[in-house]
């Protein structure tokens, strides 16, 4: 499974040239030199490496001289924190002294950090052995803690005492389940042990870094999987969950309860075909939000009736709700919040399948909204028991007419209308808000298809039927 140029000695092209130099300048200059972290992992996974990190035993300043001193441009904002970042043509290069972090206090960031030569200490430092090998320009690897074996063996493992270093930083917890779920690898007994019992320190994490890793992990190939594992983990930032989990639906619709009908929409959300050639898949992150909170509302709407049925009645608005809190208290931002509630709030809502009704829709949301709610639906749908599957059909002819319609050159909007308000007074419309009534009856017209988007097709509409009736 690793990479066979990786580690069957040193090659070249794992490296970019432009990384390679700086290696090798640093070291020239009497200090060691490696690429670190991520990169080294994808590069023995054999992945498509992004962000080269660089450490050095070369101080910054010691750093700064060694770039001046060969001409490359440096960038020394967060020199106090041992990162001086070289700005190559091809891309910057952040190199990073070997450090040891001090106390933490804040469940997060060390207090202080101190500059060390050793290596050792740098890899103390480090959130899971997959994360602290190192590669020297020459191709060796400095695997201390047996990184490279658990890699092979797809293990994430704390560096160190799990319970240590969670405490130190409660976002490591976050970190090692997006890991898990990339990778799809299987999580170190002890380390999850860990993971569990630290979680409530989440919540001193900020929103907006529990955010990012949160998406991490929901796209990620193996994350139903590991949220299945973690959702008591999960739970701290999101209580709904855990109602969720184990909540049966009492529906003839439903063969799964509201957790685990969760995750099987998630996992239908199909995963994105934009990404670079060999990276490892990834779903479009509004999507896999709107599917993990989608149903959050069922358990508060729940009902029975007299014949033992389950009903949730308004639980998408309910879902949406809690949407809007979770998104808020993770700071994400008002494009995403505002997509991803709105697909919560539309999922159960199925358009008609005609062109009048498409055609209002995409008046009232923008396509991509509605090109994203049909793979939720289709999910969604998919996750249910085999009743009720007859509306995939349906999907199926909304897009066709969408496509269709955008296909034409239909228009979406009032303000995209062959006629301006200023045609409508000079047909005889008097000024003042009955232009703004005619152009939306007009519009009407149009979307029911009795007048077409061109001037006389809409004047001529304005005359026999709005004009004469008035
Ligand atoms: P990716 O960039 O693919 O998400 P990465 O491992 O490169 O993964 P970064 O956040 O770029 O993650 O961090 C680079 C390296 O810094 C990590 O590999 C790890 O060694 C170290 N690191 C990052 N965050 C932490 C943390 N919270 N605690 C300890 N070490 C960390
Ligand atoms: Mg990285």
């Amino acid at each position: 499974m690793l990479n066979d140029k990786f580690v069957s000695g040193y090659n070249e092209s794992v490296i970019p040239q432009y990384v390679l130099d700086i290696l090798a300048l640093t070291e020239r200059s009497g200090y060691e030199a490696y690429v670190v972290g991520g990169a080294v992992r994808d590069i023995a996974l054999g992945l498509p490496a992004h962000d080269f990190d660089v450490a050095s035993s070369a101080f910054p300043d010691e750093m700064i001289s060694v770039l001046s001193s060969a001409g490359i441009r440096y960038v020394d904002m967060a020199s106090r924190h041992g990162t001086v970042t070289a700005v190559m043509p091809e891309g910057n290069v952040e190199i990073t002294t070997f450090r040891v972090d001090g106390t933490y206090s804040d469940l997060r960031r060390p207090d202080e950090v101190s500059f060390t030569r050793s290596i050792e200490d740098d890899v103390r430092r480090r959130d899971f052995t997959i994360n602290a090998m190192y590669l020297s320009q020459d191709g060796k690897i400095v695997d201390i803690t047996g990184g490279m074996a658990d890699l092979e063996r797809g293990i994430i493992r704390a560096v160190g005492d799990p319970e240590v270093r969670f405490t130190e930083d409660a976002l490591r917890i976050l970190r090692g389940l997006r890991f898990a779920a990339k990778y799809e690898f299987e999580i170190e007994e002890q380390t999850f042990a860990a993971m569990e019992k630290l979680a409530p320190n989440l919540k001193a994490v900020s929103g907006e870094r529990i955010a990012e890793e949160l998406k991490g992990l929901i796209c990620a190939p193996g994350a139903s999987d590991v949220i299945r594992k973690s959702y008591r983990i999960l739970g701290v930032i999101l209580p709904e969950l855990i109602v969720c989990h184990g909540f049966e639906q009492h529906s003839g619709y439903h063969d799964r309860d509201v957790f685990e009908h969760t995750l099987a929409v998630l996992d239908g959300i199909p995963f994105r075909d934009d990404l670079p050639e060999g990276a490892i898949p990834a779903r479009d992150a509004e999507l896999a939000a709107a599917a993990i909170l989608h149903d959050l509302g069922k358990p508060e709407c729940f009902t029975m009736d007299e014949y033992g049925i389950g009903h949730m009645k308004g639980h998408p608005e309910i879902s949406r709700r809690i949407a809007v809190r979770v998104l808020k208290e993770l700071k994400c931002s008002r494009e995403f919040t505002d997509n991803v509630t709105e697909l919560v709030m539309l999922h159960d809502t199925f358009i008609q399948p005609d062109r009048y009704c498409v055609h209002k829709f995409l008046s009232e949301h923008p396509h991509p909204l509605l090109k994203k709610l049909v793979v939720l639906q289709r999910a969604d749908i998919l996750a249910h028991s085999k009743r009720g599957q007859d509306r995939l059909g349906r999907l199926e002819a909304l897009v066709k007419i969408a496509g269709e319609l955008v296909s034409e050159g239909a228009v979406f909007s009032v303000k995209d209308l062959a006629v301006s308000g200023a045609d409508l007074i000079a047909a005889g419309v008097p000024e003042g808000p009955e232009v703004g009534h005619v152009l939306s009856e007009v519009f009407d017209a149009y979307l029911r298809g009795k007048a077409v988007n061109t001037r006389e097709s809409l004047l001529s509409y304005v005359s026999e039927h709005i004009l004469t009736n008035r």
